[in-house]
């Protein structure tokens, strides 16, 4: 149902932003995906992605912490396909630490990352989906934005601002058949959870299979991971016509965790 339009997911090279790339495609969206990794890795996924969809797949591999890396990124994407139809905000880094011993490189790499980039590809977006009077903009954020964790000071700072700024989108945006909405997983198995575990043995003094269970389950009351494709699926609704009517929202896909 998305042939014709085109996506730009930021952070697509792995885990979640992956997923969603794999399901827009199938879709028959033309791809722009977006993040780091193994070159022929990824030339490998983007040419699965073009043989899924039957359509286009760009690779924009820009840093975006920097705008005018964001700048070129847009700008490749409209070069390629005119327009994007559908924004997905989803790159973003963790870091653990207390407060008092966050590295201020640390926090000011995830503000950039996880929150202003995302003001910037929807500045550079918007414009183009208001003149077609269709567009879907979506966050990934996280159930912290919703609530904190000790830590993760930055993290849950950077995803509480996405939230609200989704919000603001989505008023400015109302009358253009332009929807904003944020989607917020639980703990979803992917290379940033995975990561985060050794700091976090380190930061409460845990095994690693007390940091899982005690930690990252702790709290998500099903006690599984997250999949990356009910994660994908989300966002694969919000896309459709039937989905026109929710904005300014913020789904949580998190095992039950902020019902308590
Ligand atoms: P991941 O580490 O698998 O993917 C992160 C992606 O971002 C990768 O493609 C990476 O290359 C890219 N990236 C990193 N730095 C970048 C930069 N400077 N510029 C451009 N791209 C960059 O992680 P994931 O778990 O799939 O996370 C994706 C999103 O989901 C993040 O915003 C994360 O906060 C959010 N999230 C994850 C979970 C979870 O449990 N995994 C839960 C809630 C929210």
């Amino acid at each position: 149902f998305l042939k014709g339009k085109t996506a730009l997911i930021t952070g697509s090279t792995s885990g979640i932003g992956l997923a969603y790339a794999k399901a827009l495609a199938a879709e028959g969206a033309n791809v722009v995906i977006n993040g780091f990794g193994d070159a022929d890795a990824i030339e490998a996924e983007r040419k699965a992605l073009e043989a899924a969809s039957g359509a286009r797949a760009l690779y924009s591999g820009h840093d975006l912490t920097k705008v005018d890396a964001i700048e070129a990124m847009m700008a490749e994407a409209a070069a390629a396909f005119g327009a994007v139809d559908i924004l997905i905000n989803n790159a973003g880094v963790q870091h653990v630490a207390p407060v008092e011993e966050f590295p201020v490189d640390k926090w000011n790499l995830i503000i950039a990352l996880n929150l202003t980039s995302a003001f910037h590809t929807t500045r550079l977006a918007l414009p183009g989906m208001k003149a077609k009077r269709w567009g879907r903009i979506i966050q990934t954020a996280s159930a912290h934005s919703l609530v904190a964790s000790p830590f993760k000071s930055a993290y849950v700072t950077a995803k509480h601002g996405l939230a609200g700024f989704t919000k603001t989108v989505a008023l400015e945006a109302a009358t253009f058949g332009v929807t904003a909405n944020c989607i917020s997983p639980g703990y979803v198995w992917t290379p940033l959870v995975e990561n985060q575990i050794p700091d976090t043995m380190k930061a409460r003094g845990m095994t690693r299979e007390q940091v899982m269970n005690d930690v990252l389950l702790a709290g998500q009351p099903t006690k599984q991971f997250v999949t990356v494709e009910q994660v994908a699926a989300m966002a694969l609704y919000l896309c459709r016509d039937e989905a026109s009517a929710i904005t300014g929202a913020n789904l949580s896909v998190d095992g039950g965790w902020t019902a308590q």
